[in-house]
């Protein structure tokens, strides 16, 4: 059989691996880390267990599609569970706001908190869910970087529809103009931070995002985030994918624009393909960087998506007002944005985002106690005063949860990790420590997001949050779908 080399095992990695194991490809993965997942790992201290990275789990079909491809019943390997509540909000003014997944629940609350009538929400999801129906074959499930795509009537008819997916407006904008109640605004504003970008200047299309969650639902994996990486390695390793741990790649070896292998360790590895899932940015600057005069200069200098600073808290008390995932806003999203992306810095009363996985897997944390990913989101990394900043805004969000839940917060932590951006670039591999690769903050990032093949290397492929078709794990298992559709 042909052999592929895949580097790293993100979650886009793990995907790709098993796609082409299924293929008939003999696949081998090389991970510079000491075990697979990347961004999608966990840690334990002191009794409590933490998702590192990604909370919120969306689109399980996608994770179940690998499975099926490997002729198994997903449940027997992999089980989740569909959340009641999505998300519990909190505002400064002392609003309480519960997301509740079913729809005319959602509608009748919001009517109840805010006297937006329920048939706004409505209308509002309906919008939603036609971008969604517009975009989603075109720029999400296939490649956007071969012609079959613009030949095919799909296209054509979403071409024709493009006027409503609203890409001349900014999401804010779309939202004042259609709701009353600035609550609103911001509820909605909040989902251009799924995909690490700025409400004020990314276009209304990101408007499709609530649809996701609140069409789809969101759910929690029984064996919390971290089973997702590990039911796919097992999959994967079951279908004769091989793995190596501590096993950085260091570099893509070519002969006449055409892929040889790779170099690790010192060692030179002969394959018939490779699929990068190292952040592309890193891909042609450390892998590559023999061939300066095959970088696609302009996408690797699109804006980078925002970045995150995490308190990992155990705490040692229950709070039954607090859910999976919560949300405790701040005053001025504006200022607070135009400090992640003008000054570059974190506003003082940053949006806190907490998720309590202990709240559904009771074993992540001692009896009567919680295991808090305590996040805001932050910058890029272009070397800030990143201790200085950190010790600022642990204070700040201290402060703020000790007032919003009347009890003193920093007196019940037992047990703190921090993971800011310096730590997400070091150790995935993420340019700037960016989230989701780049941002989508105009109109044509998804036309300048990097492709699943290189144009100018002949087989080498691409996968994982940093390319097309984005950030985020759904979208990390499609651009693994898109490569093996290419190959
Ligand atoms: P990554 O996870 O970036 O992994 C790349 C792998 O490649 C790493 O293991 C790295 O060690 C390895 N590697 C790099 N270079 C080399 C080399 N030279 N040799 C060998 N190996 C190498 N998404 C959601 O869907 N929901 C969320 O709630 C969510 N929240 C998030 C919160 C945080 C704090 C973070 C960090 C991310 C979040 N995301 C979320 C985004 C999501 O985690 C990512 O989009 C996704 O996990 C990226 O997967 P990937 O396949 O691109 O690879």
């Amino acid at each position: 059989p042909k052999k592929a080399l895949i580097v790293g095992s993100g979650i886009a990695g793990i995907a790709t691996a098993i796609h082409l194991a299924v293929k008939g490809y003999a696949v081998e993965v090389f991970e510079a880390n000491a075990g697979p997942g990347g961004k999608l790992t966990q840690f334990e201290q002191e009794g409590y267990r933490f998702d590192a990275g990604p909370s919120l789990f969306t689109m399980p079909q996608y994770v179940d599609e690998l499975f099926k491809l490997a002729g198994k019943t997903p449940a027997d390997f992999f089980r989740y569970q569909k959340l009641d509540v999505v998300c519990q909000y909190f505002y400064e003014d002392g609003t309480t706001l519960t997301a509740y997944a079913d729809a005319d629940k959602f509608a009748a609350e919001v009517n109840r908190v805010t006297g937006e009538p329920m048939e706004a929400i409505k209308k509002y999801q309906a919008k939603s869910r036609d971008i969604y129906s517009i975009t989603n074959h075109v720029f999400l499930e296939q490649s956007l970087h071969r012609l079959k795509t613009y030949l095919s009537w799909d296209t054509l008819r979403s071409v024709l529809k493009l006027p409503r997916i609203d890409a001349l407006r900014t999401m804010h904008k779309a939202n004042e103009d259609f709701f009353k109640d600035d609550r609103m605004v911001q509820f909605y504003d909040r989902y251009a931070t799924y995909n690490g970008s700025n409400p004020y200047t990314a276009p209304a299309t990101l408007n499709v995002i609530p649809h996701l969650e609140q069409h789809y639902g969101a759910y929690f994996p029984e064996g919390g985030m971290y089973s997702i990486t590990n039911s796919l390695v097992k999959l994967a390793t079951s279908l004769g994918v091989i793995f190596h741990y501590n096993s950085p790649v260091d570099e893509v070896v070519l002969k006449d624009l055409r892929v040889e292998g790779l170099n690790v360790k010192g060692g030179f590895i002969p394959g018939d393909l490779v699929i990068s899932n190292m952040d592309v940015w890193f891909t042609y600057h450390k892998l590559l960087k023999a061939h300066p005069s095959l970088f696609p200069k302009k996408i690797l200098s699109q804006e980078r998506s925002s970045s995150a600073l995490i308190f990992y808290w155990g705490i040692k008390k229950p709070f039954p007002e607090l859910d999976l995932h919560n949300i405790f806003f701040g005053t001025d999203y504006k200022a607070e944005f135009d400090h992640i992306w003008k000054e570059k810095d974190i506003y003082h009363d940053p949006t806190i985002y907490l998720n309590i996985s202990s709240k559904y897997k009771t074993d992540d944390a001692p009896e009567d106690c919680e295991n808090w990913f305590t996040m805001i989101n932050v910058p890029a990394n272009t070397g800030q005063n990143w201790d200085e900043l950190i010790a600022t805004a642990r204070e700040n969000i201290l402060k703020k949860l000790t007032r919003i839940l009347g009890d003193d917060i920093e007196e019940l932590i037992v047990c703190e990790s921090i993971l800011d951006p310096r730590s997400i670039e070091s150790r995935t591999s993420s340019y700037q420590g960016s989230l989701y690769g780049t941002s989508s903050n105009s109109q044509f990032a998804a036309f300048l997001r990097h492709a699943n093949r290189s144009s100018k290397i002949k087989n080498l492929y691409f996968c994982g949050g940093s390319v097309h078709p984005g950030g985020g794990i759904p979208l990390c298992l499609l651009s693994a779908k898109i490569v093996s559709e290419l190959l």
